[in-house]
């Protein structure tokens, strides 16, 4: 594996690249790609940023958001584009079926690869890797990286904005993995002129009125909290998605909502998508999560934040659930937070 220094050679001449982030794409993969870009185009670059399926209106505010290409939209594009590239970022995912067909594409690519991560358990598919599970965030990476390439100068406002936004939405408001490196960070971003207040009221005050309803009938009616395992599970049907006319993305962050009860250790969101049953877990302190999903669930992401999936429905996919709970019961009684 190269060192991810040697890139700015690489970079010193003009080059058509290609910045890609993970289905479903949340404010750090959005911000993190976009504010690369931003600092890319100062270099000289063609740069695309492509992403597999859309992201939530919330972020369409972004500079440089109304240009991102979506494999599901636009396949043709996307393909086209990932051919020509010289260079492909892979960008808060770490491995290459987390984009799909898109990952298809790039596998047998020649051209040269990059990964800007903080998942566990990168895999080796990039020449040259910045990978850094303690960082709060893949913003917070391509920060490093823009100084490690000793050009701190090129962080203007656009690219200030997108790192912000993904700072401050994988940290849940600065809630979770924050460090004294992510408050300075963030300090120097407000000193380059990023208006915090107009950007959480774009990120988080944006919900309509079927969201707070949403919210209301899913505690009132789908949620199951077993004191006995510290635990609290939301499941929605497909029925659910109907009736409340649930989009891709309205869902996000009813999930969190569970772990404000004092004594929960962890919580778990588990719905209908078309054709697998998806399954978000959150946790406090030091119980994982990230085993709970990588070894039952194909899944895997961070210690407090993970996420897979099933293919045996919604019913049977909660009961596996509930079957492996005293599996941990242990672990999520003695757990402090
Ligand atoms: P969410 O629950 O918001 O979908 O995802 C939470 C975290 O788990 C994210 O950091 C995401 O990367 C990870 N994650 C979610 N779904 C999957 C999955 O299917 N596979 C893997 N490897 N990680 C996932
Ligand atoms: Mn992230």
């Amino acid at each position: 594996m190269e060192n991810i220094k040697d890139l700015k050679s690489l970079l010193s001449v003009p080059k058509d690249i290609v910045l890609t982030s993970h289905r479903n794409p949340d404010g750090d993969a959005i911000g993190s790609t976009l504010g690369l870009r931003h600092y890319l185009e100062q270099l000289g670059h063609t740069v695309k940023v492509a992403v597999p399926s859309d992201f939530p209106g919330f972020l369409g505010w972004m500079p440089g958001s109304q240009d991102i290409l979506i494999y599901d939209i636009d396949k043709e594009d996307v393909k086209q584009a990932l051919e020509k590239a010289d260079i492909i970022f892979c960008m808060d995912f770490n491995s290459l079926d987390r984009i799909d067909k898109m990952g298809e594409i790039i596998e047998p690519l020649k051209c040269v690869k990059v990964l800007i991560d903080h998942h566990l358990y990168p895999e080796p598919f990039a020449d040259y890797v910045l990978h850094d599970t303690t960082a709060s965030s893949t913003s917070e990476l391509v920060h490093d990286f823009i100084r490690l390439l000793e050009d701190t100068e090129k962080i203007d406002l656009n690219v200030a904005e997108c790192l912000y936004t993904g700072i401050l939405t994988d940290t849940g408001s600065f809630k979770y993995s924050t460090s004294p490196k992510v408050f300075r960070m963030v300090g120097d971003l407000l000193e380059l002129g990023v208006d915090d207040n107009r950007i959480q009221n774009y990120v988080f005050n944006s919900l309509e009125e079927k969201h707070l309803r949403l919210m209301g009938h899913v505690l009132n009616n789908r949620m199951e909290v077993l004191h006995e395992y510290r635990t609290a599970i939301i499941c929605l049907t497909k029925k659910d998605y109907e009736y409340y006319n649930i989009q891709r993305g309205d869902t996000e962050g009813l999930v969190n909502q569970l772990l404000q009860m004092r004594d929960i250790v962890m919580a778990v969101f588990i719905h209908e998508q078309p054709t697998i049953t998806k399954i978000s877990l959150r946790s406090k302190g030091e119980f994982s999560v990230q085993e709970i999903a990588k070894k039952h669930f194909r899944g895997g992401g961070h210690k407090n934040a993970s996420g897979g999936y099933s293919f045996i429905g919604l019913r049977p996919t909660v009961s596996k659930f509930k079957s492996i709970l005293p599996e941990y019961k242990e672990a999520l009684l003695n757990n402090d937070f």
